[in-house]
């Protein structure tokens, strides 16, 4: 296998005189609409595209249908699932599956003739959904409970039409009629979010309309010179980074998401891609925003690289999650596409050399674009999730094995794995390289090779359909996340493994929790941290709320052991209760008059980032 990948060619670097025309725009590169492609059908009831599924074969193996990611579709894993029962220490029944009975049953559309009259005459028929499959997505992401509510129980209320608007001036139209008519609306992007964002509150008696974005999906226009495009809302993340590929071009954002997450979800839940290194967050990638708010539209006449204007409004979107408006387009940075890519892989005897690595190494100044450090347990997980090798492939792999272990001393219930992603020109690369692969040798870091760096790269996609596959295995699964300063990395992820395995005790469940870390992200500051979490539920009464409850207590945790609330998942109303504990009650009072302000008939009514606290409260 390759592994440094070769890059189409980025767009030289013109002469600026011949670069930028003297009027400005004439540059700018208008890319056509992308048609849609059957190959690109989504679930309904679970993550990911319809052609890819975990499923247990005839042999009693975990298989993974379709051909979409390399080293996972098509394949046999073995080793899952007798590993995982392993860890959680119960012989698992393969046999009894959760039924699912999905579709959950969803109320009548509640009556919105006269808004529904106003909006025919800018909409067509086809821009108005009232199917309750359709209403059902829309009232949901994919958090563990609004997942296994929509099979197993029942989601509560959900949009009662949903929309597609096509261009801003519809999306103008909405908001005009919803404030006229008493409606409530909630834009909807990839539905990707992981905090009850979509979520409609069950006490909204007006009717609730869902603004799903994805008709506006399009790149308006790129300008190579000033290395700026122009994108709608709703366009997805997978979609833009292959049309600004094919012009030389990245915006750098790549959340593990980014198949389905959209630009403006990613605005609105102040969101953070695996890259962001090299590129930054998303605040530091987007220069300007066009938001449909209740009082006109936010807009600006120029995009200047940094300004100094006074408070700015548009800073107010990032994490707004639906509170204020409706994002139609925003202008993003650009940056050629890095002519190298390589992956690597190191190994470390414990998680704190691991750490004690990722600080030296963030202290050079010379980080990849990707650095992840994966705990002993995501390490294994890495390893069980390998198709079987034969023949040759297996003797080797089995003799790396007995070197790495009986000659160098790697304990396999400690080493942890980092993998690693260089981005650049060749010189930039090679002199990233030789910094890691020094600063590692002195925490004792072992090179394990690009193949498993590229490997753990490309797990990113497929895992994210393992949660829904083994929650029909009564295993309950989710991940969550924080931002902690680096002093307090190590101890964090330390207690709240320790009180979710407490939580687990307490409440009398079966075997143990399955509790796993990865470092994800680094800063000159600190680092965020990824956790997954899962326990065996067969016989728990209620397992989704035993699961939220246990979550939270594992939150808790996380803000008693300094890290954040959320480093970029956001609040949506799965974390607003904790709200008080972050924020001093003047802080909240500026948010909350900020609301009032903007959206005084709160149209905008999805109640994000309000504190209430209806932490563990089942969706219903
Ligand atoms: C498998 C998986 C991996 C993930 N990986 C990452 C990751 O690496 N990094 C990360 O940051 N997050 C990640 N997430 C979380 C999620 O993908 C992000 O929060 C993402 O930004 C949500 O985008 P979306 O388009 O799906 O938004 P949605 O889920 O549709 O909406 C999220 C919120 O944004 C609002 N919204 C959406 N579009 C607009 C708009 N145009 N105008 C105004 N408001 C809008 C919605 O009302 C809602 O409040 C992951 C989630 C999953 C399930």
């Amino acid at each position: 296998m390759p592994q440094t990948d070769t890059l189409p060619p980025s767009t030289p670097a013109a002469p600026l005189s011949q670069a930028a025309p003297q009027t400005g725009l004439s540059g700018r590169i208008v890319p056509p609409v992308l048609p849609p492609k059957a190959a690109d059908a989504e679930s309904l009831d679970v993550w990911g595209f319809k052609d890819t599924a975990f499923g247990i074969n005839e042999r009693g193996h975990v298989h993974v249908t379709g051909n979409r990611y390399d080293g996972m579709s098509g394949q046999e894993l073995p080793n899952l699932m007798p590993w995982f029962q392993s860890v959680v220490g119960i012989p698992m029944d393969l046999s009894k599956r959760l039924t699912s009975a999905y579709p959950c049953p969803v109320a009548p559309s509640r009556p919105a003739d006269a808004f529904l009259a106003e909006i025919r005459s800018v909409l067509a028929a086809d821009q108005i959904a009232t199917d309750d499959a359709i209403r059902l997505r829309h009232g949901h992401g994919h958090t563990q409970e609004e997942m296994y509510a929509i099979k197993a129980g029942k989601l509560g209320r959900v949009p009662d039409y949903v929309v597609y608007p096509t261009d801003e001036e519809q999306v103008i139209a909405l908001v005009e009629a919803a404030k006229r008519h008493d409606v409530c609306l909630i834009p909807y992007g990839g539905g990707t979010n992981v905090t009850d964002a979509l979520r409609c509150p069950e006490q909204e008696l007006r009717p609730i309309v869902s603004v799903d974005m994805k008709r506006m999906n399009r790149i308006l226009w790129i300008d190579p010179a000033n290395r700026m495009a122009c994108v709608q809302a709703g366009m997805v993340g997978r979609h833009l980074m292959e049309q600004l590929g094919q012009h030389g071009f990245t915006m750098g954002h790549e959340p593990d998401s980014i198949e389905f997450s959209t630009l403006g979800g990613w605005i609105s839940t102040h969101a953070s891609g695996m890259k962001k290194n090299r590129y930054g967050n998303i605040e530091d990638l987007v220069l300007d925003v066009r938001v449909v708010t209740l009082n006109g539209v936010l807009s600006r006449t120029a995009q200047a690289p940094r300004e100094s204007i006074g408070v700015d409004p548009r800073l107010w979107l990032f994490g707004s999650e639906g509170s204020f408006g409706i994002i139609t387009t925003a202008v993003v940075k650009l940056f050629p596409l890095p002519p190298v890519r390589k992956y690597g892989s190191v190994l470390f005897k414990t998680f704190q050399q691991g750490v004690d690595f990722m600080y030296a190494l963030t202290q050079t100044g010379r980080i990849p674009a990707s650095v992840r450090l994966m705990d002993n347990l995501q390490f294994q997980f890495g390893q069980a999730l390998k198709p079987a090798p034969g023949g040759l492939k297996a003797l080797k792999s089995k003799l790396e094995k007995a070197y790495v272990l009986n000659v160098l001393g790697y304990d396999p219930n400690q080493m942890v794995a980092c993998t690693l992603v260089f981005e650049g020109d060749a010189a930039e690369v090679a002199e990233q390289e030789r910094t890691v692969y020094r600063v590692a040798k002195r925490f004792g870091g072992m090179k394990a090779g690009a193949e498993n760096g590229k490997r753990g790269y490309a797990l990113t996609y497929s895992i994210a359909y393992i949660r829904d596959f083994i929650m029909t295995l009564n295993v309950m699964a989710e991940s969550f996340e924080t931002s902690v300063p680096w002093t307090q990395a190590v101890s964090l992820c330390e207690n709240v493994r320790r009180r979710i395995e407490a939580e687990h005790k307490a409440r009398g469940l079966a075997g143990n929790p399955f509790v796993s870390c990865r470092v994800t992200q680094v800063y000159e500051t600190g680092v965020a941290i990824y956790f997954y979490y899962a326990y065996y539920a067969k016989d728990v009464e209620h397992p989704s709320d035993v699961y939220l409850a246990i979550e939270k207590a594992a939150r808790e945790e996380v803000l008693a052991s300094g890290g954040s609330l959320s480093h970029h998942h956001g609040v949506g109303k799965l974390r607003r209760g904790f709200l008080p504990a972050i924020m001093s009650p003047a802080a909240l009072e500026w948010r909350r008059l900020a609301k009032q302000a903007i959206d005084p008939g709160n149209v905008f009514g999805c109640n994000n980032l309000i504190p209430a606290d209806d932490q563990g409260a089942p969706p219903a």
